[in-house]
């Protein structure tokens, strides 16, 4: 892998990471007990009307999957950074061979190749 594209796509992911982080901590309260990044969401309080009570459920439980997904890709960030200090980014982990850089640049947390994603996909 060239270095300096490496370095580039290292400093998207740090970007990336901290954007999510800030979503995250937009609704969700980081839990401390968590030794990586886990969030839970906080229970929003509208008010006692049965309505009121209706749309707490309702944000909470979209809260709920957002928060979900944002996790996965704090996840993902996180190993994809992990991989670019131990020099093993951006090799394909079916067949190591390295990831073309288009496709890195269009998913920086890409772990497979195209060749091989495809196949996986057909498989499916
Ligand atoms: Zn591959």
């Amino acid at each position: 892998m060239n270095e300096q594209f490496v370095l580039e796509m290292k400093e998207r992911l740090e970007k990336e990471l901290s954007q999510i982080i800030k979503d995250l901590s937009g609704f969700a309260k980081q839990d401390p007990k968590a030794t990586r990044a886990d969030f839970v969401s906080k229970f929003p309080e509208y008010g006692d009307d049965e309505d009121e009570n209706a749309g707490e459920v309702a944000t909470y439980s979209n809260n709920l999957a957002l928060e979900d997904k944002l996790e996965k890709e704090v996840r993902d960030i996180k190993n994809a950074i992990d991989r670019i200090e131990k020099s093993a980014y951006g090799v394909c982990k079916y067949c190591e061979t390295d990831i073309t850089e288009d496709r890195l640049r269009a998913r920086p947390t890409s772990t497979s190749c195209v060749a091989c994603k495809k196949t996986l996909t057909q498989e499916l």
